[in-house]
Parts: structure tokens; sequence; C-alpha cells
């Protein structure tokens, strides 16, 4: 898969197809998303928000969650604040999130199966509780408010940020308000 992407980058550049898509490194709209990884949302998202390329920071981890305080999800978040001027940040988590039902026990389960050890599992406990790390949020509506919560009062976070969260269906793209 990776060496036919290879050669379509190749006539893509040839053609200049790249055209339509040139912008500056700066966010038009001077806004940020936190949003879920998940395949469904690459197009549907920006283009359900009529996001053009260039008008937004979009951070896709799994689930569209903060793990803790200083993950690199925040430390885009600052660099989206401070360096290029992001004034408005959208948490997006979405409908049938993988993330939502993880299940740490099911997780560790299919590591052993992949032939990773218990010894393995454990030097990777000394740097995280891996029930927690790999657990999902189960509630989604609860998982946004916290997210937006984390970065709100996160205390790096300047106060004249607005925060707001949504959940986007993910097959129609509509977007409901939850905070
Ligand atoms: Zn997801």
């Amino acid at each position: 898969m990776i060496d036919q992407i290879l050669s379509y980058n190749q006539r893509f550049v040839a053609e200049k197809s790249y055209e339509p898509f040139v912008t500056s490194g700066q966010p038009d709209m001077k806004l940020a998303i936190v949003s879920c990884m998940d395949t469904r949302l690459t197009q549907l998202l920006p283009n359900a928000l009529g996001l053009k390329n260039g008008d937004a920071k979009i951070i896709k981890v799994a689930g569209g969650t903060i793990l803790t305080p200083y993950d690199s999800v925040i430390r885009s978040l600052l660099v989206a604040i401070y360096e290029l001027d992001c004034k408005e940040i959208m948490v997006i988590h979405h409908s049938g999130c993988g993330a939502c039902n993880m299940e740490a026990n099911h997780f560790l389960h299919l590591m052993c199966e992949r032939g990773i050890t218990d010894e393995a599992i454990r030097e990777a406990e000394q740097h995280v509780d891996l029930h927690e790390y790999l657990d999902g949020f189960h509630d989604t509506e609860a998982s946004v408010r916290r997210t937006v919560k984390a970065i709100e009062q996160h205390p790096l976070t300047p106060k004249d940020i607005i925060v707001r969260g949504f959940i986007i269906d993910s097959h129609t793209g509509k977007l409901t308000v939850v905070s």
C-alpha cells in the first residue's frame, strides 16, 4: 500500500495537483479542533464544518480525549494558542467511537496473542496504569465535558480562549452541541 501511495505522490506533484491546497501555516479561522482519528471523519469533519485547507489546526487522537494535563494534545493546543494565535477551540467527539467502548482487558489479551510478554507489560506498567491508559471513556457526552474542562482549567490556558464541546454524527456530519 505504501509503495502505491509513493507512486501516486509522484504523479500528484508532477501534475501540480497541490495548487488548490496552497496556504500559509497560520490557521485562517484562528481555530483549533481536538477530535478523533476515526477514518469516517477524515474528510467528513472538515467538510461538515465548511473548513478549507489552512482554516484550522486539527489535532486528532484516538477518542479525541486528553489523557494527562501535559500530554501531546495539550502541547499542540498551547502551540496553536501561543504561536499560531488560535482564539477558539472545538472539542469534537463522534457517534460510534471505537475509543468509547475500549476495554483494557481485551487490549491486554490482544497484546498477549501478538507475543507481548508479561515482562513487557510489567515494564509498561512502570510508566502508566495500563487499565486507565487503555480503557474507553464509555460516556461520550461526559467525555466531551471532561475534555473541555481539562483545556479550560489548564493552568497554561489563557482565560480569553473560547472552548466548546460537540458530538458529530459519524454518518451525517451533524454537530450536536454539548457545551
Ligand atoms: Zn473515535
